[in-house]
């Protein structure tokens, strides 16, 4: 699997594999982001409190002629700090959302 990941996982030192299913028209991969915290969007300050989480499709690829999907469970944290305007934020997905746009 290890290979697995490196041919579709373009950003696999940010993340961590949850699951990758391998079927016979389909194989999903679900992911997690790999920092304890993120930076607030509009302050920059590190928060780690999780808000909640929500799952972004980053890529549909072809392999093989398998379609292969990657999805990363994406946290929504609060902004602690009093003078910031963002109250919660999503955790920015840095780069790793372009790697995968120059794949699709
Ligand atoms: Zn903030």
């Amino acid at each position: 699997m290890s290979d697995a990941r490196t041919v579709f996982l373009p950003a696999s030192k940010l993340l961590d594999l949850i699951s990758f299913e391998l079927t016979k028209r389909h194989h999903p991969i679900r992911e997690n982001l790999r920092a304890a915290t993120a930076p607030c969007a509009v302050c920059g300050k590190q928060s780690g409190r999780v808000h909640s989480r929500y799952t972004r499709t980053l890529a549909d690829l072809p392999w093989q002629g398998v379609a292969v999907t990657v999805r990363v469970r994406v946290r929504r944290f609060f902004c602690d700090q009093r003078a910031c305007d963002r109250a919660i934020f999503a955790e920015p997905l840095f780069d790793i959302a372009t790697r995968y746009a120059c794949r699709t």
